[in-house]
């Protein structure tokens, strides 16, 4: 990996873009993956790098879900393999959901490089490998296992596309996506949109998990009840709006 200095203004997004490059080299992600994380980065920098206030309500909203359901599932794919594979461990860890591996450009050699990897940062079970239903999807994001993805009741799809995330809705599912973009359709037809970068989203969602995971099933259901998604895609969108006309104005444009 390339050093980047610590005092770089854009290190996290630098070390990220290593990560990726350094997924690649590893075979588990795919140079697609690349362009995916540019589109990210484009939207990160609109919501000026960091968590906004609605995304916190979005990812405390999801850790309520998780919490509640009977068979939580959190989606890896290659690009959030590379950039956060600890941090979805940890999260399945503490939540009690199940990892599977589901990808869009998917081989053999990179799920079980995948369920390699987050077994090396201490996973027990990873789903995936095995995976023999099929969506009715054209692509292989279809392919998801039984007692995974296929039979969940909440599934975490962070950096999904939108077909699936739809197929996945009209099952019946909660859909939680993680998508920078808030007007993805994957964003638009979720259950629960976080508009955050993953590397933050999952880190505050490990941190909610730990003081929600006490709570009454009661103090749960009514986080649930009182989420909006329209009002938080909503917000996001001004969020951007004021942040571009503030920094414009500071520069005298
Ligand atoms: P859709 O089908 O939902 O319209 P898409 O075709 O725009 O999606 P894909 O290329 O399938 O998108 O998936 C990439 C999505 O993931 C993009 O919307 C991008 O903004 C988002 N993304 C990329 N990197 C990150 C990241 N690090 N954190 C959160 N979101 C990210």
């Amino acid at each position: 990996m390339t050093d980047i200095p610590k005092d770089h203004p854009r290190y996290e997004s630098l070390i990220a873009r290593e990560k990726i490059v350094e997924g690649i080299k590893m075979g588990i992600t795919s140079q697609q993956g690349l362009v995916a994380q540019g589109r990210g980065e484009s939207f990160d920098y609109l919501l000026g790098e960091k968590t906004t206030r609605s995304a916190a309500i979005a990812e405390r909203a999801a850790v309520a879900h998780i919490l509640l359901a009977e068979n939580p599932v959190l989606s890896v794919n290659g690009n959030t393999a590379a950039l956060v594979p600890e941090s979805l461990v940890a999260l399945a860890d503490i939540s009690g959901a199940t990892l599977e591996v589901n990808l869009f450009h998917r081989t053999a050699s990179r799920v079980h490089k995948i369920t390699q990897l987050l077994k090396s940062h201490g996973a027990g079970k990873v789903l995936g490998g095995k995976a023999e239903k099929r969506l009715d999807l054209s692509h292989d994001r279809a392919i998801v296992d039984h007692e995974g993805i296929f039979s969940a009741d909440v599934v975490l799809v962070p950096l999904e596309d939108g077909d699936r995330c739809q197929k996945l809705m009209e099952m019946g599912k909660t859909v939680i996506t993680i998508d920078l973009n808030p007007l993805s359709r994957t964003s638009l037809s979720a259950t629960i949109s976080i508009v955050d970068n993953v590397t933050r989203a999952l880190q505050n969602m490990i941190e909610f998990t730990k003081d929600m995971k006490a709570e009454k099933e009661e103090k749960l259901l009514s986080i649930i009840e009182e989420y909006n998604n329209n009002m938080i895609l909503s917000d996001t969108l001004y969020n951007i709006e004021e942040k571009l006309k503030s920094d414009a104005k500071s520069r005298g444009i």
